[in-house]
């Protein structure tokens, strides 16, 4: 990794993810030449995307597309929209997507894509122009046997659709097994939309079962309320979970009698923000995870809960719904602080497991109701939580440390047991 970004910041999101990786290579006596070959993505791709605005100037954007690892299967992972896209963020989120796809054990390696540009200043029709010719640009790249992308931060179902549609005219075919969190009427799966909220919430359950606490009753805090936090918010709430306080990027809202979420949901769809709810107070942002609470969600961005805050969070128990919201100092901290941590590459693991259904649907054309989905899901989510669990009290570990080396030991066996070419 070094050899190919050699100016990484030493406090960016790639520096942690390959930290995380040596501390798991260690542990479990990783060859040094597997090692290496982890420590660097299979194939980074960087293209430029002339598009046409609305008011006739041509823009061009820069686009990525990293392939992290294929030896457990294809390249999976979501594509970002956001004026901060840069390289090193996009091959750190794909090596983070291998591993939450051997940690929950769906045969894929992990990729991640992105394009930088600033979605919400963009009309839907400049938003088109530049996805179809991102996607004319990766067209080699992209493939149902080789890379399936799907929706991340400020993409959506639609966003997909036209993906699958640019590489289905360019191949002469119908592709829909190119793309997961696609719309239903082209073969998108039920119940994708809110699968990496619902996965969370499993995840929660059995971490409260796990530490003796109860749900109903028990006080969390929420940060971020796009399609991951809204569904956590959703779909926790029927538990008798008390939501105190929400954030977004516009700001945070805050009840200590718990916050009635179906009228919070409401007022965010028409206002587009959880900001000026009428049965709350409002509360800075940087309050707001900090505040005194069981369960704290960080689902938004990465590198929010760093050594600036996090000796003052208080929380009993962090659920990672975002990717690598956690620094590595912050979690060094959390733990001498007895903070049990589920780290995002078993709490997000959800999305990217009904992603693997949505696959497995369009390759074969012939789909499931939700039920069948969400029993699915439940029971990936289960099983790996207490795999993951097992692995920490067997290692004396935290619950990050033992999924990293439970997907790192399934990688490298997929190494050596395919050996390598030629
Ligand atoms: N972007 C999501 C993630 O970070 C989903 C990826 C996928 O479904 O392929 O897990």
């Amino acid at each position: 990794m070094r050899d190919i970004l050699p100016n990484s910041a030493s406090d960016g999101p790639l520096h942690a993810a390959i930290q995380q990786l040596e501390q798991a290579a260690k542990l479990i006596g990783l060859d040094d030449a597997v090692l290496a070959k982890l420590e660097n993505p299979k194939r980074t791709t960087i293209v430029s995307i002339p598009t046409k605005m609305d008011n006739g100037s041509l823009r061009v954007f820069t686009g990525y597309r990293v392939q992290h690892n294929m030896d457990r299967g294809p390249c999976k992972g979501g594509i970002r929209y956001h004026p901060h896209v840069n390289l090193e963020q996009i091959v750190a989120l794909a090596m983070l997507m291998t591993w939450k796809c051997a940690v929950v054990g769906i045969p894929y390696g992990g990729a991640k894509g992105g394009v930088v540009c600033d979605p919400t200043e963009m009309s839907r029709d400049e938003l088109e122009r530049m996805t179809r010719r991102y996607t004319t640009e990766l067209i080699e790249v992209f493939g149902p046997e080789k890379d399936i992308p799907a929706p991340d931060l400020g993409t959506s179902p639609e966003v997909m659709g036209w993906l699958m549609d640019t590489f289905s005219m360019n191949k002469g075919y119908s592709v829909p097994g190119v793309v997961t969190g696609k719309p239903l009427a082209i073969g998108g799966c039920r119940g994708r939309r809110e699968a990496t909220g619902r996965g969370c919430t499993f995840i929660i359950q059995e971490a409260c079962n796990s530490m003796g606490m109860k749900m109903d009753g028990s006080t969390l805090v929420l940060q971020g309320f796009g399609n991951v936090g809204s569904a956590v918010a959703e779909l926790v709430y029927p538990t008798g979970i008390k939501i105190i306080a929400v954030g977004d990027v516009h700001g945070a809202i805050h009840n200590s009698n718990g916050i009635d979420i179906t009228k919070l949901l409401q007022h965010a769809r028409e206002t587009g923000t959880v900001t000026e709810f009428p049965e709350a107070e409002a509360l800075p942002n940087e309050e707001l995870l900090t505040l005194d609470c069981d369960i704290l969600v960080p689902a938004a961005i990465e590198g929010v809960i760093t050594q600036a805050n996090a000796d003052r969070i208080s929380a009993k128990m962090v659920v990672e719904a975002a990717n690598a919201p956690t620094t590595p100092e912050a979690h060094d901290i959390l733990l001498n602080r007895d903070i049990f941590v589920v780290p995002d590459i078993l709490a997000n693991a959800g999305g990217v497991t009904v992603s693997y259904f949505e696959w497995v649907q369009s390759l074969q054309a012939y789909f499931w109701s939700a039920e069948q989905v969400n029993k699915q899901l439940e029971d990936i989510m289960v099983r790996a939580f207490h795999a993951v669990y097992d692995e920490a009290q067997r290692r004396e570990t935290d619950m990050r440390t033992a999924a990293m080396t439970l997907a790192v030991g399934r990688v490298a066996e997929a190494i050596s047991t395919r050996g390598i070419y030629p």
